[in-house]
């Protein structure tokens, strides 16, 4: 749910007609506004990253500055968690401060409802170990919305980590609302039904197959090439997906390329300057929607 004081902690239970709402907003708005900006006084939000993040973390920075926000970031490796201190208790500090709004990211799947039942204020997921991330979702969907104007009927194919990839599993949520066909191709490992936490994705998805090479049959089906890379971080060392030259002469002319970022091997440098290589909009898209997701929760923007 993305309302006004809520929570924004999953896709599941939401809507596509709220989904395709918040994205037809993102739409109709010159981004990367997103919403427009108020000066909120003496308001201010608290991020918490528990995990290494470049564009979440400095986007939601840039987000609360816009709407006139207060920004404490929790260095995580200079607070008490260093002896041991647990989240709730962490979080209690932040709430008992009165921040408005909570942005954690945490490698526990389980850290969001912890930071919920702590925590006064709303919480917005940034990613919750290998769960969702339901914010990279929303820039996903606007910027499939952006090539296609609409986000049904599409071949979207899925590369690299699935196992692990919080933001396959908040995509493979969203787009199985408006009756899309997924193709997830992943090393034998990283295979998403080989992790029963993602048994819930993989039962919201009807059409989604799993494969394990990415073949000239389905790139030139595909209408969304989604690249993820193998997260080392998780303990994976299987083989990642590869952009080469073959993948890029057999990929449909008329699809998009999308990456959540940060890249590795997965896709290299080269292929940026492929007109298909829409992930380099991904920052500027991201902005408005942190923004947008920010607004609404702390209330004055539009809601979804
Ligand atoms: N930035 C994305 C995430 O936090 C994707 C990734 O890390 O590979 O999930």
């Amino acid at each position: 749910m993305l309302a006004e004081g809520k929570s924004f902690i999953t896709l599941q239970g939401m809507s596509a007609e709220a989904l395709l709402l918040a994205v037809k907003e993102l739409a109709e708005r010159p981004l990367p506004d997103g919403v427009a900006p108020t000066v909120r006084d003496g308001r201010a939000v608290a991020t918490a990253f528990y995990e290494a993040s470049t564009r979440t973390r400095l986007g939601f920075q840039f987000a609360a500055r816009a709407l006139g926000l207060d920004v404490i970031p929790l260095d995580v490796s200079a607070s008490s968690v260093n002896k041991g201190e647990s989240l709730t208790d962490t979080i209690r500090v932040l709430a008992d401060y009165g921040i408005a709004a909570l942005i954690l990211r945490h490698p526990d799947t389980e850290s969001m409802t912890v930071a919920m039942a702590a925590s006064a204020c709303p919480v917005i997921n940034a990613g919750n170990g290998a769960g969702e991330h339901p914010v990279q979702t929303l820039i996903d969907l606007s910027m499939i919305y952006q090539r296609f104007g609409r986000l049904s009927g599409l071949k979207v194919t899925m590369t690299g980590d699935a196992l692990h990839g919080r933001t396959i599993h908040s995509l493979i949520m969203a787009l199985s609302l408006f009756g899309n066909s997924i193709t997830v191709v992943s090393d034998p490992g990283l295979r998403l039904s080989s992790d029963l936490g993602s048994s819930a994705v993989r039962m919201s998805a009807p059409k989604l197959i799993e494969t394990e090479f990415l073949n000239s049959g389905i790139l030139k089906e595909t209408d969304v090439l989604y690249m993820t890379r193998v997260q080392a971080e998780r303990g994976s060392a299987n083989r990642p997906i590869i952009m080469t030259e073959k993948t890029q002469q057999d990929l449909n002319p008329n699809a998009i390329v999308l990456h959540p970022m940060p890249r590795t091997v997965e896709l290299p440098e080269w292929f940026d300057t492929d007109p298909r290589a829409a992930y380099l909009h991904r920052n500027r898209i991201g902005l408005g929607v942190m923004t947008y997701v920010l607004g609404t929760v702390i209330g004055g923007g539009r809601k979804a």
